[in-house]
């Protein structure tokens, strides 16, 4: 499907930037235009593939292309402030030609957090397409203002998208990473779940072989049910003769039905139960979609099909979708699932906790220093001040 991204903040940004990489990399054509929105001018400069026009600086008067520094309400008041300047942006895009926005936001920090939330209630005034949001929760170990900012900004952003597509940075970290390099393998790993999707819907009919290419509007009916989703994945390499080999002998010889159907059903299988963006219980999704990726010769439609049943059965859903995504020139074989409209999530729960005491803690120390200044300056009368 063809989406409008639009990545906010330092994270937003450079999780767009990441999918515009992607996007080249598997020629899925489904990012037809990515802007990238910032308080910080050194963010956008760093940024590689987001076209230099598509970039946009907000909160000049009030920030001075420094950033918000975590303050979230800071974010979302520059935001609403300098609306024109985003869309001043969106207004170059062919948005006719768009199936729906993706804005991207790391929902600890100050302008995503803030930001992206008054973004989707602009955009859901103005246009007919979906809003879906893509959020980053942060790590456990960020602290609790992080904590505090993502609670209260996921409260929102939830309310104000279509959809809100979670990854957890903490469920993805490793031991022993540094900051940096860990983003960037993270990054990587966001990107390749949910490009994998997005260009799913992007196939054109007759561009391969295929018994039943997903369409953008199963992604659109998946995501309806509004809410938060979650993405599974799990891949195998195969031995192809898809290439060369293939036109050679005429193609798909060795090609074995029953072992194409058991991988299928076990990657959907380990897809679903392996390391999900945002771990949850599988139970409580209402609806999903299986992707079965890779080589044309490996995918068929009964290997979906029981994949596609399977998940039925774990979810008690009646409406799980099913379909394939052929890339020739792939060695390996896949299987996305998105589980839409989850409910039981123990970090989302766990995250307000901590967000509650954290914003307690902070009235409590806000309170004693008053207090304490209160009585630092206190003379008992005896001292004037100059004026
Ligand atoms: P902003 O620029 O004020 O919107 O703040 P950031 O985008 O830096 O948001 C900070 C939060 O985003 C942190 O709490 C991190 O959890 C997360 N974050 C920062 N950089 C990255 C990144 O490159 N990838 C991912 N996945 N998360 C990031």
């Amino acid at each position: 499907m063809k989406l409008a991204l639009i990545g906010f903040g330092q994270a937003g940004g450079k999780v767009v930037d990441e999918f515009l990489a992607f996007d080249a990399r598997v020629d899925g054509g489904f990012v037809e235009s990515a802007i990238a929105v910032n308080s910080a001018t050194t963010d956008l400069k760093g940024l590689e593939h987001v076209p230099t026009e598509n970039r946009v600086l907000i909160g000049q008067a009030r920030v001075k292309g420094h950033g918000v520094g975590a303050d979230n309400e800071l974010g979302a008041a520059i935001a609403e402030e300098d609306s024109d300047e985003i869309q001043g942006a969106i207004d170059r895009i062919p948005t006719h030609e768009v199936d729906a926005f993706l804005i991207v936001a790391g929902m600890g920090g100050g302008t995503g957090s803030g930001g992206a939330p008054v973004l989707a209630n602009h955009l859901q005034r103005i246009y007919t397409q979906p809003v879906y949001g893509l959020g980053l929760l942060p790590g456990t170990d960020e602290g609790g203002i992080y904590t505090l900012n993502a609670a209260r900004s996921f409260r929102t952003f939830v309310d104000e998208v279509d959809n809100l597509l979670l990854f957890d940075n903490d469920a993805w970290r490793s031991a022993g990473e540094s900051v940096g390099s860990g983003y960037d393998r993270i990054n990587r790993e966001i990107v390749e779940r949910f490009g994998l999707l997005f260009a799913a819907g992007e196939v054109q009919q007759g561009d391969h072989v295929a018994e039943s290419v997903v369409d953008s509007s199963e992604i659109i009916n998946t995501l309806s049910s509004s809410g938060v989703s979650t993405i599974g994945y799990a891949s195998e390499t195969v031995e192809t003769n898809d290439g060369l080999l293939a036109s050679l002998t005429g193609g798909g010889e060795t090609f074995d039905e029953g072992t194409a159907t058991n991988r299928l059903t076990s990657l959907v299988r380990k897809a679903t139960l392996g390391r999900l963006t945002l771990p949850c219980d599988v139970a409580s999704a209402d609806r999903g979609l299986v992707v079965a990726t890779g080589p044309p010769s490996h995918l068929n439609r009964k290997g979906v099909e029981r994949g596609r049943q399977w998940l039925e059965d774990e979810t008690g859903s009646m409406e799980i979708r099913g379909g394939d995504y052929p890339l020739p020139d792939r060695d390996e074989v896949g299987a996305i699932v998105l589980l839409s409209g989850v409910t039981d999530v123990p970090r989302i729960d766990q995250l307000q906790q901590v967000a509650i005491e954290a914003q307690e803690t902070t009235a409590d120390v806000q309170a004693s220093a008053d207090e304490e200044f209160a009585s630092l300056m206190d003379t008992g009368g005896e001292l004037d001040a100059l004026f």
